[in-house]
């Protein structure tokens, strides 16, 4: 490819709009553009750095034994009715309708459709294990599109999903895909880890997330420094608050015309103050039937729908009410009342918390009644850097912040239930199919290496997801020599298979070279008279900046 007659328009400055720095070198480096909130041009070098990761993502899939489909973006209502998922799944599930009024939407996952085809096409035990993926366009309406491609609202996804006889054979097809990731995020050239993981709204049994480690990370992750214990902060082994175990709601804290600060209820409940409250959730009988939540947190309307069961949500922008359904059952008898209270450090300061007032009212009143005992307690979900493992003696916790680039499911009969997926065993009978599920945010992958790998001239790509291996930069494309040698190496390289990129463009050296460092390419060969007059050119090693001056044949056999 020669530069001068490609497409990579970089930018000297810092857009402003861009917060984190992946996102800022994306778009100075061309990569990206954007076109709506969470909508993005990808333009030739983004786009060649992502079918890069999903070529590694296609051939461990392969490799795995996985077989790749494709499903539509548009999916149809009764799908998501059958499942439940119309009703259950928030805002984010994009919805339109035909001009026949027929009811579509954007597809942010695709458990109904695949789960619909196997019903369709699997009648035997003979026909499975299957494992079917996609690497797919997908839509999510995000609350707070941001970071560029780290949470987009349209962003491609690889999505697999597993289909087993019984549990046992799920998990072999589960750790199947557990090792296939492990190898997809290594072969990424990426540092993470995988943790042990909440199943959120596509629910299963068990659930392992792929952190890539960066301090911009929305997750915050612990792992312990003596064993494999890993695992992300909403799941990690919560430890009540001793002090606040038992203890009976003030009249003040519960019943009040005044709105409370979340740092009044916090103090109450003993919350220490470099934790943070995000989200206050009234428990009656064990079921949660009440929840206030506000600030710029993770919980998403999903989130607290599973959380919550059937309770009543509403949810603004960012704030989130969450009524008692059927009533305040818990409250009317003698029976024990949990105010649960999530922390989470990673939103400290954030949170704008209120009890009081409005619909809340009536349930704190109740919550109030003579007869019971009101239990506050402190879900601990940060379990502080330093503390003991609780899984080996001997372990300490280290905490990281984490991008989510993956994470594998286990469904179980989640929805093969639910939409009569079913097979007949071997005497016979009709059994229902055991699933599993396993999404990989491609864009999101490039994005998280590049939040690992730059510095202040730019992105610093590993081999394995560089746009192009080698740029050869003709130092002057006035001088004769220096042209026909670029040209030679350009040539010579790209017979070999190197994906090399040409910089033949008529400008200063310095130029050049700040361009091709802000776009990250590993090796760059630089072709300059002084040098060529001895058959020499330079290689420059982008990551560790070690430059070589090499003969000709010795560099161009060096890149190869
Ligand atoms: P998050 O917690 O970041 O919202 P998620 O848990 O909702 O992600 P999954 O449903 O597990 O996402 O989807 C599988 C993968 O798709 C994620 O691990 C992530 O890599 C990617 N992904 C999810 N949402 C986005 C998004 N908005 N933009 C880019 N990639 C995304
Ligand atoms: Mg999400
Ligand atoms: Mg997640
Ligand atoms: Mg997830």
């Amino acid at each position: 490819m020669r530069y001068s007659q490609y497409f990579i328009p970089t930018v000297k400055e810092t857009p402003a709009d861009a917060e984190v720095i992946s996102h800022q070198l994306m778009l100075r480096a061309g990569m990206i553009r954007k076109v709506a909130a969470g909508v993005y041009n990808y333009l030739p070098l983004g786009l060649r750095s992502i079918r890069k990761v999903e070529q590694i993502v296609r051939e461990e899939m392969n490799r795995a034994g996985a077989i790749e489909l494709l499903m539509p973006m548009v999916t149809p209502a009764e799908l998501w009715q059958e499942s439940g998922r119309w009703e259950f799944y928030g805002k984010e599930l994009l919805r339109f309708k035909d001009r026949k009024d027929g009811e579509f939407c954007l597809g942010p996952t695709h458990e109904e459709v695949i789960t619909d085809i196997v019903r369709r096409e699997i009648r035997s035990y003979r026909q499975l294990p299957i494992n079917l993926y996609q690497i797919q366009t997908k839509f999510r309406d995000e609350i707070r599109p941001r970071f560029g491609l780290m949470r987009g609202r349209e962003f491609i996804m690889k999505d697999a999903y597993s289909f087993d006889v019984d549990s046992s054979a799920a998990d072999l097809s589960y750790d199947k895909m557990y090792q296939a990731y492990r190898r997809i995020f290594e072969r990424c050239g990426l540092n993470f880890r995988a943790v042990e993981a909440d199943t959120g709204s596509i629910g299963g049994s068990s659930s392992h997330e792929f952190m890539v480690l960066a301090d911009s990370g929305e997750d915050a992750i612990l792992s312990c420094s003596g064993c494999d214990y890993a695992a992300n902060v909403e799941k990690a082994e919560s430890r009540p608050f001793p002090e606040a175990k038992g203890e009976l709601l003030p009249k003040e804290a519960v019943e009040t015309p005044d709105r409370k600060t979340i740092e009044e209820v916090a103090a109450f409940l003993g919350i220490k103050p470099e934790q943070t409250v995000k989200a206050l959730i009234v428990v009656a009988d064990g079921e949660p039937v009440m929840a206030l939540v506000r600030g710029d947190h993770d919980l998403n309307e999903l989130k607290l729908k599973n959380f919550l069961g059937a309770a009543e949500l509403e949810m603004a922008d960012d704030e989130v009410y969450v009524k008692a359904c059927g009533g305040p059952v818990g409250f009317a008898g003698p029976c024990g009342v949990t105010v649960r209270v999530i922390a989470d450090q990673a939103i400290q300061g954030m949170c704008n918390f209120v009890v009081g007032g409005n619909a809340k009212d009536q349930h704190f009143r109740n919550a109030n009644h003579r007869d019971f005992t009101v239990k506050a307690f402190a879900d601990i979900r940060t379990v502080v850097a330093g503390d003991a493992c609780p899984r080996c003696s001997g372990g300490k916790m280290e905490v990281w912040r984490g991008i989510e680039v993956g994470h594998v499911f286990k469904l179980g009969t989640k929805y093969s239930e639910k939409l009569k997926a079913t097979y007949l065993d071997a005497d016979g009978k009709e059994q229902v199919i055991f699933m599993g599920c396993y999404g990989i945010g491609v864009g999101r992958s490039v994005a998280a290496c590049i939040e690992q790998n730059h510095d202040a001239n730019g992105i610093i790509f590993p081999l394995p997801i560089a746009p192009f291996h080698c740029i050869v930069s003709a130092l002057s494309v006035k001088e004769e020599p220096v042209v026909k040698a670029s040209e030679d190496i350009y040539n010579r390289l790209a017979a070999a298979g190197v994906e090399v990129l040409l910089d033949d463009r008529d400008e200063r050296p310095g130029f050049k070279f700040k361009d091709a460092d802000l776009i990250g390419i590993p090796l760059r060969i630089v072709v300059g008279a002084k040098n060529l007059a001895e058959g020499k050119v330079e290689l420059k090693h982008r990551k560790s900046g070690e430059v070589e001056l090499l003969p000709i044949d010795e560099a161009v056999a060096k890149v190869q």
